[in-house]
């Protein structure tokens, strides 16, 4: 079955309404819109393209909704494409072509633009100027065409994925951090009133609270438990109706889901705890590694419950103690 909590973007996410469309509407991620804010109000200034900008962070914090935000408020045309889908370097050329002065370009998974297709991108960058190689063989040549002027904005889940010359293209590069609960609260209240719904100061806690830091992951908690609402016939969403939705659909009172426990109960019972080398913990679960490295661990870690250790993978005293199993003695020697 698919994850309810999963960060990633689902097919049945209707997100287009509940996303906000200027910085002062974003809740939380104060350092990043501080920062935006200024470079943006200086571009607009200066009548120039803004600098390249790069967003790090795990999925669901709002790296697409921002990059809409940039061009918002810069008062550019919006692009957007991702690393995946563009295959050949005569891809992005078109992209890059089609551009206006101080467009922003959004690359999603910019760490998975095949290498070919980032070598186009260096130059883009940097000079504005596209290099392309006409024909094969003794006939090829290559040509140089001037680009507008624009602003690349690419997300990433983490930075290391990056090549080294790619991430030093980014003049901004900026840092999502996992939402607080009261941030969450905020954009779940906000979320409630889109929907026309009516929701209690604690339903809005109780949702916020197991959205795992998520934004993606509230707004999708909260139209669930909406349906669970209207079916119950419920004008508003209380801490009792959350609870008893969110129970059913097997995300415990800190956001857990079924995956995640079979995460922790592997380390906990099979390794004694750990370390366990990250590649085991894949195999046992049958769970390709990156989607336990982007999408389990971050949450885990943020909890406190896991520590990445070179060794491997270990689990923390309060990991065991959410668990209800007792730690072995030997395991954090
Ligand atoms: P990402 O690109 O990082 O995967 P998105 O920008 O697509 O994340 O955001 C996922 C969902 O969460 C969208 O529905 C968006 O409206 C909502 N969202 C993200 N950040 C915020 C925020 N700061 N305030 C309100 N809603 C947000």
């Amino acid at each position: 079955p698919r994850r309810l909590i999963t960060p990633e973007k689902r097919d049945d996410d209707t997100e287009t309404s509940v996303r906000p469309l200027s910085l002062v509407d974003f809740t939380g991620q104060e350092a990043a819109r501080k920062n935006l804010g200024v470079f943006i109000e200086a571009a607009r200034t200066r009548g120039e393209a803004l600098d390249h900008v790069l967003l790090v962070g795990p999925p669901g914090l709002g790296k697409t909704t921002l990059a809409q935000i940039v061009a918002r408020e810069l008062g550019s045309n919006f692009r957007s494409t991702s690393g995946p889908v563009i295959a050949k370097a005569g891809d992005l050329a078109a992209q890059l072509t089609g551009l206006e002065e101080r467009d922003v370009l959004f690359i999603d998974e910019i760490h998975r633009l095949n290498p070919a297709v980032e070598e186009i991108l260096y130059p883009a960058m940097e000079d504005f100027q596209l290099d392309l190689m006409i024909g094969q063989g003794p006939a090829a040549r290559s040509v140089k065409i001037d680009l507008p002027k624009f602003t690349l904005v690419g997300a990433t889940t983490r930075a290391g994925l990056l090549t080294t010359p790619l991430r030093d293209r980014f003049g901004i590069p900026i840092r999502l951090q996992f939402y607080t609960v009261a941030e969450l609260e905020l954009i779940v209240r906000r979320g409630a009133r889109v929907f026309n719904i009516g929701i209690a100061p604690d339903g809005a806690n109780e949702i916020a609270r197991r959205a795992r830091g998520t934004p993606r992951i509230a707004g999708r908690l909260l139209r669930r438990v909406r349906d669970f609402a209207i079916v119950d016939e419920a004008a508003t969403i209380t801490r009792t109706i959350a609870d008893a939705a969110l129970k059913l659909l097997d995300v415990d009172d800190i956001g857990l889901d079924g995956m995640d426990r079979r995460y922790l109960d592997i380390i906990a019972l099979s390794f004694g705890g750990g370390p366990v080398g990250v590649e085991t913990i894949a195999a046992a679960l049958s769970e390709p590694r990156d989607a336990i490295e982007d999408i389990i661990e971050p949450y885990l870690i943020q909890l406190g419950f896991l520590q990445r250790t070179p060794r491997g993978r270990l689990l923390t005293p309060h990991a065991f103690r959410h668990l209800g199993i007792a730690e072995p003695k030997a395991h954090s020697d």
